[in-house]
């Protein structure tokens, strides 16, 4: 029989995955902002805990889906000696590998297992339940996890150890915003020199250049001049300097993620708090005098 679930982070992408969490387990739900995890559990059927703490006492599994692995560590401090043995913390956030090891280090003085699970394909993917998840911990609880990510994802991989996950999220993330800056900055001259974008963007996705950014972002976000906002640029900033730490733990010396972080690390304090994280294109707009459309 499996156990009950217990989901804390009800947002942009937590929202949508405890959905389909919801629908197959029964879930309970924490947020910080109580008025949304009451909203998901009118929409959801869920039951709201009280805190951290109470959520842990009647949930064996744990979802968790923060910004940060510092903010990880607060729930579970804040949980405290609510963890036991048998408990398991999935933790979907984006965090950092060297956090995600503290966190699995102070569970495991409770016997609780973590395993890192964040998760790629945005919040459309959240909402289809076609996420990829990439999982960091021991075979064992791995192979737990497996069936309480199930519902939100079509591609799980156990990729390494704990902290694993964390770095590989990080670099896929980084290689997202290198590719924005890219196309951004090459659309630009083009619209320029007279190339209509949506032309060029047709002909780019005809040939080589082509990816996820010119496919989905760029015709959805900045032709359309809809600026959708699904996840922060305060984010990606963020994923930009865990996969700058991954890589100097590597010892692998890199000219272009540093020069990409310092890009979004420049431009977000010119953006709205809430701007998205394609909007970075504004920045290469304004400089260049030219909109991409
Ligand atoms: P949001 O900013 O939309 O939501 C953050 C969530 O964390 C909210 O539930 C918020 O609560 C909670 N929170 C923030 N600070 C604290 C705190 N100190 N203590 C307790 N709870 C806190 O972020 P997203 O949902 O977009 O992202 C969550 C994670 O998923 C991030 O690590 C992100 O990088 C990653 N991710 C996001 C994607 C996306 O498309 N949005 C795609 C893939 C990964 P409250 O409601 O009170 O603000």
């Amino acid at each position: 029989m499996s156990e009950r679930v217990g989901f804390i982070g009800l947002g942009a992408i937590g929202t949508p995955m405890a959905r389909h969490v919801a629908r197959v387990f029964d879930t309970v739900v924490w947020n910080r902002t109580v008025s949304k995890a009451e909203r998901f559990a009118t929409e959801s059927g869920a039951r709201v805990a009280s805190d951290p703490g109470a959520l842990v006492e009647e949930c064996a599994v744990v979802i968790t889906c923060l910004p940060t692995s510092r903010e990880v560590a607060e729930v579970i401090g804040a949980a405290g000696r609510a963890w036991r043995a048998g408990h398991l913390l999935i933790d979907a956030t984006s965090g950092d590998p060297a956090g995600s090891r503290r966190n699995a280090a102070s569970l495991t003085e409770r016997e609780a297992d973590f395993v890192d699970a964040p998760v790629s394909g945005g919040t459309s993917g959240a909402e289809q339940g076609t996420l990829t998840v990439m999982l960091g911990g021991s075979d064992a609880a791995v192979g737990r996890a497996r069936t309480y990510v199930a519902p939100y994802a079509r591609k799980v991989e156990h990729v390494g150890p704990v902290g694993a996950g964390h770095a590989l999220k990080a670099i896929n993330n980084a290689l997202l915003a290198l590719n924005i800056v890219a196309v951004g900055e090459g659309l630009a001259a083009l619209v320029k020199l007279g190339v209509p974008a949506k032309r060029a963007v047709d002909v780019i996705n005809a040939s080589s250049g082509r990816s996820n950014v010119t496919e989905n972002l760029i015709p959805e976000r900045v032709l359309s001049r809809a600026w959708l906002r699904t996840f922060s640029a305060a984010l990606l900033d963020k994923d930009l300097g865990v996969a700058l730490a991954v890589l100097e733990d590597a010892g692998v010396a890199s000219e272009l993620y540093p020069s990409v972080k310092r890009f979004y690390a420049e431009a977000r304090p010119k953006l709205d708090p809430g701007a998205d994280h394609v909007e970075v294109i504004k920045r290469i707009e304004e400089a260049a005098g030219v909109e991409i459309r």
